[in-house]
């Protein structure tokens, strides 16, 4: 498989060529077509894999060819990650595969820094929301965020998000998300209490291990 046989919109080959990714990684042949027809994703997969990009390349799509006539108001993406360190990763990734996007936003929220700052920057819409479990119920708490916009939900490290007890708070979130959102959900194991939460997370999901 090449990048460009998987249809990606131009502004994203565009960010692909300037980063110097010239074949897709095995999760991200299997996973892009998949998730660019809209389909839910149970994917296992190790961090160094390329999975970043396939949940990330296939959202940017989304965003860019599917238009939203509401003003941004809340989030489009949603993306859950287990610590500040990758949730910090993985909102640089967007960027960086997002760079030729007009206008997208992209915030990063997660615990131990000052809520308000956090507050204030959200008042402004972002496309993309990359967060921790914990912050984010702080935020719902205080009705700073709405979710009830978002399109895509994409859980990475599932199970690193489990090890340090983050169900509470995924089973707190998840219903809250509009019922007809896409949902991909990656873990590096498929222990049965992950399995588990991704049947109930998922519809009708792909399966992909690599
Ligand atoms: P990840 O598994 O998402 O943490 O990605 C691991 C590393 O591989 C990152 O530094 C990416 O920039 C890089 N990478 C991801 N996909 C590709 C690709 N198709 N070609 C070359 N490098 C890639």
């Amino acid at each position: 498989t090449t990048f460009s046989s998987l249809q990606l919109a131009e502004p994203l080959n565009r960010a692909l060529q300037d980063l110097g990714h010239e074949t897709p990684t095995p999760i991200q042949s299997q996973a892009i077509p998949e998730a660019l027809q809209g389909r839910d994703i149970m994917g296992i997969a190790q961090t160094g894999t390329g999975k970043t990009a396939a949940f990330a390349l296939p959202t940017l799509n989304h965003i860019i060819t599917v238009e939203k006539d509401a003003p941004k108001r809340s989030a489009r993406v949603l993306i859950l990650a287990p610590t500040r360190e990758l949730a910090d990763q993985i909102a640089v990734s967007v960027r960086d595969y997002g760079r030729h996007v007009t206008d997208l936003s992209v915030s990063c929220i997660y615990g131990g820094v000052s809520i308000n700052r956090q507050i204030k920057r959200l008042v402004f819409g972002n496309d993309v929301i990359v967060a921790t479990p914990g912050r984010l119920i702080d935020l719902l708490d205080r009705k700073a965020i709405h979710l009830n916009e978002v399109e895509v939900l994409i859980l990475d490290e599932a199970d690193q998000m489990m090890d340090m007890g983050f169900i509470h708070a995924l089973k707190k979130i998840v219903p809250i998300l509009p019922k007809d959102r896409q949902t991909l959900f990656f873990s590096a194991t498929l222990a049965p209490a992950i399995k588990k939460l991704s049947q109930q997370f998922l519809t009708d999901p792909v399966h992909i291990s690599v």
